[in-house]
């Protein structure tokens, strides 16, 4: 299969398990377009190449918040790939807060690929925190978030200096903050 081919084989597949969930944000927005928005970051503005890194973002959700599970992955994508979701993926026997804080444990300990689908995760996240957060969410639990994912991406820095600095802009926008080039 062509490079072209292996992205839009995952595209599919994560459109498909994907089909009947939505983002938290008001609009409900699909959420397939969040896995988009990871790849886009990664190939478009970062100049990420390696085909396992954007099949895995395309794919990053999939276990965590559907039925697919670890062999299903193996089995159409390989095991590298499969890998590299799950070490994206939060372990559902946590309770939310320990899987916040596992995250900023093992940051650290990712493989190369799977830190950068990390940080393309956390972009993604931040850009819609601030631009179309979940439904209800008052600005402390925004600029909570914007700080729990300043904390698990300060715990893999060095592997990328053009998606850290993307990221870095996220940040800089967390709510609360003055805008730059605004008046005061
Ligand atoms: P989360 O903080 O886990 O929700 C954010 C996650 O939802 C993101 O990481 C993202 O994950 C996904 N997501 C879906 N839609 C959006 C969107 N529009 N914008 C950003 N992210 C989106 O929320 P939970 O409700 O699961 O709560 C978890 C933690 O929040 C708990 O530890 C709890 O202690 C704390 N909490 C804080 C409160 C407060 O007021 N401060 C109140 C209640 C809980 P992905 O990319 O993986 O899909
Ligand atoms: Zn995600």
């Amino acid at each position: 299969m062509s490079r072209t081919g292996d992205l839009i084989q995952a595209l599919a597949f994560a459109a498909a398990k994907h089909r009947d969930q939505r983002r938290k944000d008001v609009c409900a927005s699909p959420y397939i377009n969040h896995p988009i928005q990871l790849v886009d970051v990664l190939c478009n503005e970062a100049g990420v190449e390696d085909i396992n890194v954007l099949r895995g973002a395309i794919l990053h959700d999939t276990v965590e918040d559907t039925e697919t599970t670890a062999d299903e992955l193996t089995q159409h994508f390989g095991q590298q790939i499969c890998e590299i979701v799950l070490e994206v993926s939060d372990d559902a026997n946590l309770c939310k807060a320990d899987r916040k804080q596992e995250q900023i444990n093992h940051a650290a300990t990712l493989s190369d690929e799977a830190k950068l689908v990390k940080l393309a995760d956390k972009i993604c996240n931040l850009r819609d925190v601030a631009d179309n957060p979940p439904a209800g969410w008052g600005i402390e639990r925004r600029q909570e978030y914007f700080d729990w994912a300043l904390a698990v991406i300060d715990g893999l820095r060095g592997i990328h200096p053009v998606l850290e600095s993307i990221f870095d802009q996220a940040y800089a926008r967390r709510p609360g903050q003055e805008e730059p080039g605004q008046p005061e």
